[in-house]
C-alpha cells in the first residue's frame, strides 16, 4: 500500500520557516484552482443542456398535489418534480433538522513576493490555518478556534482578532524577516457538523439535500 504520511521536518529551512520544529508530508494533497474547475463546470453544463440561473435566492417551498412550488426572493416561484438543495454551510436556512452549522474562514492573499520559497500547501495547529503558494503569493487563512462563537456565524466578514493573528503568523512564522504587502482579504463560510460525513440524503419524498463536506468541528453545539 502506498505510504502518504511521511516526515519531513527535514525541509523545513528549505521553505523558509521560523519557530516550526516538525513537518509532516501527505502526498495526497493537492491545489485546485477554483476559477478553472468552474469553468470547466459550467461549459459541461452547457453542453448537457442544463440551465444555469445565478442570483436568485431560494426561499422555501409549497406542496402541490402533482409538483413542489419553489419560492424565490425575486418574486416569481419555480415549479419542480424534485428539489435537490445543496446550500451547504447555509442548509439549516431551508432545512431547519439538518446537522450543519456555519464556520466562516476569514482569508488573505499577499501581493507577489520576489524568490518566494514555500511552494504547497500547508496545514497548521489541526488545520485551523490552512496556507498555500498562488503563484509566487501566500494565501493564508483560518483561525476560527481564536474565537468560536463570532465565527460560528452566516454573515460575511472580517474581524481583527483573526486578522492580526493570520498576519503575526505570516510576518513571524509563514514568511520571516521580508517584505510583505496584504493584497486583498475576504471570508466564506464552511458547513461543519458533528461528524466528518457529508449528508447526502432524501428529505422527504420530492426533497433531497447533498450538503457539508468532510469537517468536523469539536465544538458542535446544535
Ligand atoms: C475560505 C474557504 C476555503 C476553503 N478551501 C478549501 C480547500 O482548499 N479544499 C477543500 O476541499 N475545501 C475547501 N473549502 C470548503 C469548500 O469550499 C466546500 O466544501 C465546497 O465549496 C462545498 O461546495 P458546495 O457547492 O456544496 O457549497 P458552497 O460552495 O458553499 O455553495 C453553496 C451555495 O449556495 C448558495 N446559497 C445559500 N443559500 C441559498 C439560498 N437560500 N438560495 C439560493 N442559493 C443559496 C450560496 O450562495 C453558495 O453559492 C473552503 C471553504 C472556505 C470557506
Amino acid at each position: 500500500m502506498k505510504k502518504y504520511v511521511s516526515k519531513a521536518s527535514t525541509e523545513i529551512d528549505k521553505f523558509g520557516f521560523a519557530g516550526v520544529k516538525n513537518l509532516i508530508k501527505n502526498c495526497g494533497e493537492g491545489q485546485i484552482d477554483t476559477g478553472k474547475m468552474m469553468k470547466s463546470l459550467l461549459s459541461l453544463v452547457r453542453i448537457k443542456n442544463i440551465e444555469v440561473l445565478n442570483g436568485i435566492e431560494i426561499k422555501g417551498w409549497y406542496h402541490k398535489e402533482e409538483c413542489l412550488l419553489v419560492e424565490t426572493g425575486n418574486g416569481f416561484s419555480i415549479p419542480t418534480q424534485q428539489l435537490l438543495i445543496t446550500t451547504n454551510a447555509f442548509a439549516k436556512q431551508l432545512l431547519p433538522d439538518a446537522l450543519v452549522e456555519p464556520g466562516r474562514a476569514q482569508v488573505l492573499i499577499t501581493k507577489p513576493i520576489p524568490h518566494l520559497k514555500v511552494k504547497g500547501t500547508f496545514h497548521y495547529e489541526k488545520g485551523y490555518f490552512y496556507f498555500r503558494n498562488v503563484g509566487n503569493r501566500i494565501l493564508f487563512g483560518g483561525g476560527r478556534n481564536l474565537d468560536f462563537k463570532t465565527e460560528n456565524t452566516f454573515e460575511f466578514g472580517l474581524t481583527s482578532t483573526v486578522q492580526n493573528h493570520l498576519e503575526k503568523l505570516l510576518s513571524t512564522m509563514i514568511l520571516p524577516n521580508q517584505p510583505l504587502e496584504i493584497d486583498q482579504r475576504w471570508s466564506g463560510i464552511m458547513g461543519l457538523g458533528p461528524v466528518k460525513s457529508s449528508i447526502i440524503k432524501r428529505v422527504e419524498e420530492r426533497i433531497c439535500c447533498a450538503v457539508k463536506g468532510r469537517r468536523k468541528r469539536k465544538d458542535y453545539y446544535s
